[in-house]
């Protein structure tokens, strides 16, 4: 999941990270002037800021651009949204999908923004429950609805390379408002969003 656009780097940002990421190659006993570490701080550091490139973006305002009328009241999904976030506990990638479900109350926005506002959330230092929690805010504060649902299924690195848990374990995590405090609905939204698993 990407805009297409060419990322623009801070110079002076990528030149402090990098300096700071130098400092961590070698604190980890590594020589950062061998060939293949010489230009690892800027490449990292590049990865670093593309990474959490969703500080920089106002997810209302995505929403805003694609907003339109519709009539219907039936559940729109949108399902297996793929994200790639950073635990902010120890900065390692936690990635996997996310299913937005909702219930129009007069508008629905443009099915890709909800993929743009996933990213704009994964984008950051972040915890899944939270991942989970604002994207449902933010679909809820910004497009007129009777009820909105969040599901995020993730695994984590920081629990895989670690060892903590068994390695095959994803974390699940839930948010919902409105109409889908109804455990029908919310029964109807899970059949929805595994038609493809069965
Ligand atoms: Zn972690």
């Amino acid at each position: 999941m990407s805009n297409n656009k060419k990322p623009q780097y801070d110079n002076e940002q990528v030149e402090k990270l990098a300096s700071h990421l130098k400092a961590i190659i070698e604190l980890l006993g590594e020589d950062p002037s061998r060939e293949g570490l010489l230009k690892t701080p800027e490449r990292a550091a590049k990865a670093l800021i593309d990474n959490t490139s969703g500080y920089n973006t106002d997810a209302g305002v995505l929403i805003k651009q694609a907003l339109f009328s519709h009539d219907s009241d039936q559940m729109v999904i949108v399902k297996d949204i793929e994200f790639y976030s950073l635990c902010e506990h120890h900065i390692l990638p936690f990635f996997g999908t996310i299913s937005i479900g909702y219930i129009p109350d007069g508008e629905i926005v443009g099915l890709s923004k909800l993929a743009r506002v996933v990213e704009s959330q994964a984008r950051r230092l972040q915890v899944q429950e939270r991942l989970t929690a604002d994207i449902c805010d933010i679909v809820d504060k910004n497009i007129k609805n009777k009820g909105v649902i969040v599901v995020c299924e993730a695994a984590h690195m920081c629990m895989k390379m670690r060892g903590i848990e068994k390695q095959e374990t994803t974390t699940v995590t839930i948010q919902f408002c409105g109409k889908f405090e109804s455990v029908e609905l919310q029964q109807q939204f899970f059949t929805l969003i595994n038609l493809k698993k069965q």
